[in-house]
């Protein structure tokens, strides 16, 4: 079974990501637990926690089909220790904010070298900062995020995934979140059956389904492999509707949050009916 929603909006507290979601007839959702862009944020208190918990517990969406993302601020590969560290710190209050709200991963970008370090010094700097999280919390996975491969991003190829995965010491909270806009201007097609297939051998060969948490459902403005991250809605851009048929009927995608982040979210309940139209 497919679970499908959009990143709502949190603005004025947690729980309304909730109700938006709801709102959308969404069965899953995504949110940022915090501004996105600052870096410090008030603690989340037992009534915020509690209402979250009640609201979530009323719609019927389950913990594991919300995916929260963290702050674009955050860059755990930064080349600098002071600002890496600054990253740790706000990436570890981002991992114990999902687990006051009961949930159970974090969808974070890898990082980037900045052109100052070379990309393996990068990957191990991500994975360390991601073990020395693990080693501090309990009960949330790490999910990173394929980019396209915009400036100095990495993770947009399959193999930078998997060496972080590689890397990282409890392969039971690692998870990949794979961002179909993002897949596509790094390079892997998806357009037809045949490139669709092909992609998702790559990947399942590469990095493995088993560590799929969850899909960032975006159409493209940008065209194949140009490293250029601009989301379209379904449809409009260069991807089409065909690759999303695919993912609707490929269970690979079952029982994990398939989140909307086009760029008109009043079309969004629109966009959710058409993704379950596809299910033969
Ligand atoms: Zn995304
Ligand atoms: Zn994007």
């Amino acid at each position: 079974m497919k679970y499908v929603g959009a990143h709502t909006s949190a603005s004025g507290g947690v729980t309304n990501a909730v109700i938006n979601a709801q709102k959308l007839g969404a069965k899953a959702f995504a949110l940022f637990t915090k501004n996105q862009k600052r870096w410090d944020a008030k603690p989340l208190d037992t009534k915020t926690i509690d209402s979250f918990k009640e609201a979530l517990q009323a719609s019927g969406i389950l913990p594991r089909h919300v995916l929260p993302h963290d702050s674009y601020l955050i860059n755990l590969g930064h080349p600098e220790d002071e600002k890496r560290h600054k990253s740790m710190e706000a990436f570890l209050d981002e991992v114990q904010r999902c687990s006051l709200l009961g949930l159970d991963r974090l969808n974070f970008h890898p990082g980037s070298h900045l052109k100052q370090i070379s990309e393996d010094e990068c990957i191990t700097r991500i994975s360390e900062a991601m073990n020395i999280t693990l080693d501090k919390t309990v009960g949330v996975s790490l999910v990173l995020e394929n980019t396209a491969g915009q400036g100095s991003n990495l993770g947009w190829k399959f193999e930078h995934l998997a060496q972080i995965i590689d890397k990282v010491e409890d392969k039971s909270r690692v998870g990949v979140c794979i961002d179909t806009c993002h897949m596509f201007t790094a390079g892997y097609d998806i357009r037809t059956r045949e490139a669709y297939d092909i992609t998702m051998a790559q990947f399942e060969n590469i990095v493995g389904f088993k560590y799929l948490k969850g899909m960032h459902i975006n159409d493209s403005k940008p065209e194949l492999g140009s490293h250029v991250d601009r989301h379209d809605s379904l449809g409009k851009g260069k991807i089409g509707l065909d690759a999303f048929r695919f993912i609707m009927n490929d269970e690979r995608m079952d029982d994990i949050p398939l989140i909307l982040e086009t760029i008109d979210e009043t079309i969004w309940m629109d966009e959710i009916k058409l993704l379950y139209s596809f299910v033969d």
